[in-house]
Formats: C-alpha cells, structure tokens, sequence
C-alpha cells in the first residue's frame, strides 16, 4: 500500500493545541484546549482531521493525500454506515468535520450527530427543537457545522446559532438571530476567522430568506459567549452594526442603486425595505488581506420591475450589494470592496455559491483571485485584493440572457427581451419567456473543489432551462416574496447534470461527465489524481482528475446532495459522504420530477477505505 503524505503525529498536534490555546488567551479570546485556530487555518494541509468548511479557509476542497488513487481506488469498500435514524429524513446537503476520532455532521431538521469515527457508533445526538411555523424555501436541509476550543456551532432553521460541547453534546449557548416567522432562516455552516489585527477569532454567518423578502445581514460573534460583535447588511443604505450600536450604512446612504419612490415612508421602493442580498452560504477567509469573503444572495423580489424606477432601464439600477462577492474587514464589518456578478438581477441567479481562494502565475506575477461559478452560467476570476473584475466564461451550455461578460467592465451584455416583460395594462401575468439557466442555476451551492496538482476546478453543473414570466406582488411579512412565476425544462433528453473540470486561466472546459439526474453534491480533489462527487440517484464516485473517466462507484441508497470529505486515520485513508435525497431540485424543479420522484428519501453517513489484504 502506497505511504500517505503529510501525516502528522497524534503527539505533536496535541502540543500545538495547547501551545495555541495559551496565546489564544493571551492575545484574544479566552479559550480551553481543543481546536486552535492555528489547526483550522492549516486544515487543508493536516490529513488526521477536516475542521472547516470547505476544508481550511480558502475553500478549495483538496486533500494532499494520496494513499487512495487512480490505481486502488477500484478496490474501495464501505467501513460503515451510520443512520441519522427517525421519520426525519429529507434532503442531508451537510459536510462532516473529523476531530480526534470524532466525526461531527448535522442533519436535515437542525439535527447534529457525533459519531466515532472507527466503529461508526453513536457519541451523542442533539435535536434542536424547532417551531411549527418555520419558513425554508428549498427543504429542511443543513450544510454543515464549525469547530473551536471545545465547542461545535452550527445554525437551525428557525434562525438561530447554537453552541454545544464537543464531547458531551450539551448546549453551551444559543442565540436566535432573527425572526423565522419573517422567512429567516438558517442552513449554511458558520466558519472562523482570526482578525488579524485585533487577534480576536470571530465566528462568522449569515442567513438565508430571501424568497420572503429578509434584509439579508452578515453576522460576527465571539465564539466562546455567542454575543455578537458586529453585523453587515448587504441592501445599500441599511445601517450595520458594531458593538451593539449603529456603525456605518452600507455603500451610500441615500442607496442611489435602488429607486426612490416618494409615497412611501422610507422614499425608496417597497422592495428596499425587503431586499435581500443574505450571505448563505459559508465565508471564506483571506488571512494575508484580513479579508472575510462571501457571497450576497439575490434582491428581493425576483420581479425586477419592482426594482426598477417605473419606466426606467433596470441596468441603471444595480440593487447594491446582491448578487455579488463581497469582501468585509473582520475588525469592524465594514464592506472592502463588492463585484457584483448579476447588477439588477431578474432571475434569481444570487451570488452565494462558493468563493475558493486561489493563487496562480501569469506574465511572471502571482495573482491572487477568487474563483466562483455562479447560478448565471458564469465562471469568474476576481481579484480577491480589490474585488476588480479579471475573466468571466462560460460553464455550462447555452446560456441565453447574456451575451459574455465584457472584459473591460466586468459587466455582462445582456440579451434584450431575456428580462422577462411586465404584465399588459389590466392583466395580473406577464408573456412568458424561456431563459437558461433557470433560476436553479448552471450550478447551485453545491461547492466546487480546486486541485493543487492540476491547477483545474471540478464543478457540478446542470443542463436545464425555464419558462419564466411576471406576477404581481406586494410585500406581506411571511409570504413568498417573488413576483415572477416559473417551470423548470429539459434543456437535452440524455442528462441534466454535467460533472466537469474548468481551467481558470485559459477559461476553457477541460472535460465533461454527463448524468443524468441534477447535479447537487459537492466535490472533493486529492492527489491521489481523484475527483470524488455524488449523484442524485444515489451513488458516489470517483473520477480521473486529469481524464475524467469514472473509475469507481458506489450506491448508498438514497440520492447524495452533501459533500464528500477524507481523512487519515490510523495510518489510513477514509472517505465520507452523508446520503439522503431532497434539497431544492425535487420541491422546485418542474419537468425534473420523473427524475427525481423514483429515488428513495434517507439519511445516513458513509465511510469508505481500502480494504487491507
Ligand atoms: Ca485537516
Ligand atoms: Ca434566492
């Protein structure tokens, strides 16, 4: 059996902890031995434990190991599986951390397990109780929790962020952060940062909700007490937060991307009051700029005439700061710099999905960038310096409401009639337009990974489209919040998803593997050559990174929507993924029905290795 690399001593780590733990206390926070910071911003390169999000801060979802590769992989087995057990099963889009032989994964429900890593039984189990009246658009999923000192975090559907002790599963604290009766809810995973400056380490996260019109807001919060430190919204003109008192609005205070409307009390447009832009998906973190950066969710309502000055172009209104990647200064929450990916968007695109932090040479410099293929069928380069604008080309096939991304700008030429047309004079519906990709997005939130060894990026894409039309639509605290109607389509009869590996620099796709069911899952890279991801009929592969040819697969039982992670573990390598089907495609996606009907609901967690002999 091949050596693995990059193996660390059990010994060793455990000193660095402690080591951590004392300057910890002594420069910022006050925290007891367990995970330091300093294991979570090296995660990436340690095997024995996955202790963030997208494992390690830049996001980029790559192992260093590879003890499995191209020419074992086919003998790969099952070591365990663990049901998440009762009635409530549902979609299960989590990524699991490892931690001292611990493996910690949330479930569908705002459920969180613990679960030996070497038997696959039970350490503990923790139900967060939640409310009839919750309001998720797009299932009862939860994506993942964080780990510091001795705590683990992670956030529940009625919007709130809870803390429990590793060991024991008890809560420590809890804090409910907005009201779920408004549509606030939460399913992305928090993640840490250490500010640089102050050597505070801050937990950060934001919420989802923008279908029922939230204001979406980024939230700081010290780990070990859960009180906030300070809050960013991300409509311009909002007021954010710092130390319990107002700091600064957000951009400009008169909020010039947005309409005013003199018959209402605030002078801008109703939907300035609900308009969206919340950070769901997880924060990436740039250590050398001190630069916390995320995605903006979409402005609310989708109707983008109700954003728009009656009469006037939507492109003169850019509905600052949704639909793009921002980058916020940890000490003080205040916005660096935006790229707005969809200015005005009608379509629901957003700009949550993952940022991977990446570095590569052109012309004899290092450019450091951010990496993002986002729901409008666009794949960007940004700076992630500044936020300015580098390359942006397609990822998927046919995209229909834009042209390119004009390379001087950064802004995409727009096709005209592609903004679907407000009603005719009497009528409640607009003409119905057909758009790719639908609002589903060329891909959704299921992250990308980045391989060190290939310099490539591995992609869930999807192959569909929409008919697409206006509705009327007045704000009312608890409803959907839309004004735009839709049915998603087949875009080709052989597949809907397509698996594919995307060259940053030169902007060209390198492979593509085609399924036939959505795309969901995210994807893991390793050096073992392999690119592992799930399907929505059940099985995870893996894949050549350089070929793209499957070359094992395995059916867990139920369709796989989560992330896929690794780890060693006595001197070997482990591969985990959580199984159960639901999330946004079966509860929104029209014409897919008859192919998601068929797969079966469940929730467990699987763990593969190489068998010994
Ligand atoms: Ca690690
Ligand atoms: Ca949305």
């Amino acid at each position: 059996m091949p050596e693995i690399k990059q193996v660390k001593r059990p010994g060793r780590i455990k000193a660095l902890c402690l080591a951590m733990s004392v300057s910890l206390a002594a420069g910022g926070n006050a925290v007891a031995a367990g995970v330091s910071w300093e294991d979570i911003v090296n995660d990436a390169a340690t095997t024995e434990d996955v202790l963030a999000y997208g494992i390690g801060p830049k996001a980029q979802r790559w192992s260093p190991m590879d003890a499995i590769n191209k020419d074992n992989v086919k003998r790969l087995l099952p070591a365990w599986s663990f049901s998440f057990g009762d009635e409530k099963q549902r979609g299960q889009e989590s990524q699991a951390l490892v931690h001292d032989g611990t493996i910690y994964v949330t479930g569908s429900y705002s459920r969180l397990f613990a679960i030996d890593a070497r038997t696959g039984e039970r350490k503990w189990a923790y139900t967060y109780r939640l409310p009839d009246d919750i309001r998720p658009c797009c299932d009862v999923v939860n994506r993942g929790a964080a780990i510091f000192g001795d705590l683990i975090y992670f956030g529940t559907l009625d919007a709130a962020i809870v803390a429990l002790n590793k060991d024991t599963g008890k809560v420590v604290w809890k804090k409910k952060f907005e009201n779920h009766k408004a549509g606030y809810t939460m399913t992305g995973a928090p993640t840490l940062v250490k500010d640089q400056k102050t050597g505070k380490v801050l937990l950060i996260h934001g919420s989802s909700g923008d279908e029922f019109g939230v204001i979406g807001r980024l939230y700081a919060r010290d780990p070990m007490t859960g009180e906030e430190v300070w809050m960013r919204p991300f409509v311009e003109g909002h007021m954010g937060r710092l130390n319990g008192e107002e700091s600064t609005p957000t951009g400009d205070p008169d909020a010039p991307s947005w309409p005013d409307d003199p018959g209402t009390e605030t002078g801008k447009v109703e939907a300035w009051s609900h308009g969206g832009g919340a950070p769901w998906q997880s924060a990436s973190f740039d250590v050398e700029t001190n630069t916390i950066i995320i995605g903006a969710g979409n402005p609310a309502p989708w109707n983008t005439w109700k954003r728009t000055s009656p009469g006037g172009n939507p492109q003169d209104y850019d509905n600052l700061y949704t639909s793009g990647q921002v980058g916020v200064d940890p000490t003080t929450g205040e916005v660096k710099w935006f790229y707005q990916h969809t200015p005005n968007d009608a379509w629901d695109f957003s700009g949550n999905n993952e940022l991977v932090l990446f570095e590569y040479d052109e012309n004899g410099e290092t450019i450091k960038a951010t990496a993002h293929a986002d729901r409008n069928g666009f794949f960007y380069v940004v700076n992630r310096e500044d936020g300015g604008f580098i390359r942006g080309f397609p990822f998927v096939d046919n995209i229909t409401w834009a042209t390119h991304i004009d390379p001087e700008t950064g802004r995409p030429v727009e096709v005209e009639g592609q903004r679907p047309p407000l009603p005719a004079e009497g009528e409640k519906r607009g003409a119905s337009i057909e758009v790719s990709p639908p609002f589903l997005g060329g891909k959704n939130w299921n992250p990308m990974a980045y391989s060190q060894d290939t310099g490539l990026f591995y992609l869930g894409a999807n192959h569909w489209k929409e008919d697409y039309w206006t509705e009327e639509v007045t704000y009312t605290e608890g409803n959907a919040y839309l004004g735009q109607g839709f049915r998603i389509k087949k875009m080709y009869q052989d597949h809907v998803g397509v698996l594919r590996a995307v060259d940053p620099v030169k902007g060209e796709i390198v492979w593509s593997h085609k399924e036939r069911l959505p795309l969901w899952a995210g994807v893991l890279a390793t050096a073992g050559g392999l690119v592992f991801t799930g399907t929505g009929d059940g099985y995870l592969k893996a894949f050549d990174a350089e070929s793209g040819e499957e070359l094992w697969k395995f059916q867990t039982g139920s369709g796989i929507i989560s992330c896929p992670i690794t780890w060693e573990m006595d001197g070997e390598q482990y591969i985990g993924v959580a199984s159960g089907y639901g999330g946004a495609v079966p509860l929104w996606g029209g014409d897919m029905a008859d192919l998601t009907k068929p797969v079966s609901q469940g929730g467990s967690f699987w763990v593969f290795k190489i068998p010994k002999n």
